[in-house]
């Protein structure tokens, strides 16, 4: 590591600072967190990461999607906002208006032309950028589009959250310690690159690197990474730089699920400890 010049850090919260309510705040200073939607027969992972942008704070989010699949999230929230969003181009419009500062794509989202218009349409706004599963596998076949994409961000916040499997998909298999692939994908890239796993690493672009440890083998569950990128994108959506954004959400996400801590804890349990989690943190 030292060759490399790379710091490597235990994620700390003295490594960042959650943001915080002024008396006189308006829900527009907290962010509109747009997660978007997979078809109405996949709505289940963006519900999920929209409870977690919600659950981190952000003062609005918004579902985008298709109008079958708002059909099916109308019968499943309240304080979640729904709006249509057939395509790219919607994207594109949607995102025109700037108090929508926050976009997380990938869950449930599916694979090919139209995903990859999506991305494409977030990442040339202005809007903060989480990309997740689906959002990263649309581009095992092209990474470099992707990379030239989030390269004309000029720095605009753009984290990827890729377990192990979507990692390989854009960055290769390759050797190497887990820190050393997720930095040389951070400034390969041009993206904080949260990489998943029993140790989460997060590691910056310039170099730098944090690795998790607050997680716990219960969140081997099926959405659990969803809520993780709900949650970077409510704090994205509450203007925290992007590679502290990822640093908190994973330590809050691993400290989520150890206070439930029973066998049987589901994904959809992760984002009600939140606020337990942000109060001991406060
Ligand atoms: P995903 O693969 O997208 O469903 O995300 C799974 C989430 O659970 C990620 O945040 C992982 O870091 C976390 N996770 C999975 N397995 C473990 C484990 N054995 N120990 C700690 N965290 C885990
Ligand atoms: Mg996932």
């Amino acid at each position: 590591l030292d060759e490399l010049n790379i710091t490597l850090h235990e994620n700390d919260p003295h490594l960042w600072s959650l943001p915080r309510r002024r008396a006189d705040g308006h829900k527009f200073d907290a962010g509109n967190c747009v997660v978007i939607s997979g078809d109405n027969l996949h709505t289940g992972a963006a519900r999920l990461s929209a409870w977690g942008a919600v659950r981190a704070g952000a003062g609005l989010v918004t579902l985008a999607g298709n109008a079958p699949a708002l059909m099916v999230h109308a019968a499943h929230v309240t304080a979640i906002m729904l709006e249509t969003c057939d395509d790219g181009a919607a994207l594109a419009e949607m995102l025109e208006d700037r108090r929508k500062n926050c976009v997380v794509l990938g869950p449930g989202l599916g694979v090919g032309e139209p995903a990859r218009q999506m991305v494409l349409a977030a990442l040339a706004s202005a809007a903060a950028v989480v990309l997740d599963a689906d959002a990263l596998t649309s581009f095992a076949e092209r990474p470099t589009a992707l990379f030239e994409a989030i390269r004309q961000r000029d720095g605009r916040s753009t984290v990827m959250t890729p377990h192990m499997g979507e990692f390989a998909r854009l960055f290769g298999a390759g050797g190497g310690a887990k820190t050393e692939k997720a930095i040389s994908a951070a400034g390969i890239s041009g993206a904080v690159i949260l990489l998943k796993g029993a140790d989460t690493v997060i590691a910056h672009p310039e170099g730098r690197a944090v690795i998790n440890t607050t997680g716990t083998p219960l969140l081997a569950t099926a959405g659990a990474g969803d809520v993780l990128a709900g949650l970077i994108g409510g704090l994205l959506a509450q203007h925290m730089p992007a590679f502290e954004a990822a640093c908190a959400a994973a330590y809050i996400h691993g400290r989520a699920a150890q206070a439930h801590g029973r066998p049987g804890m589901i994904a959809d349990d992760l984002p009600a400890m939140v606020p337990a989690i942000l109060a001991d943190l406060a």
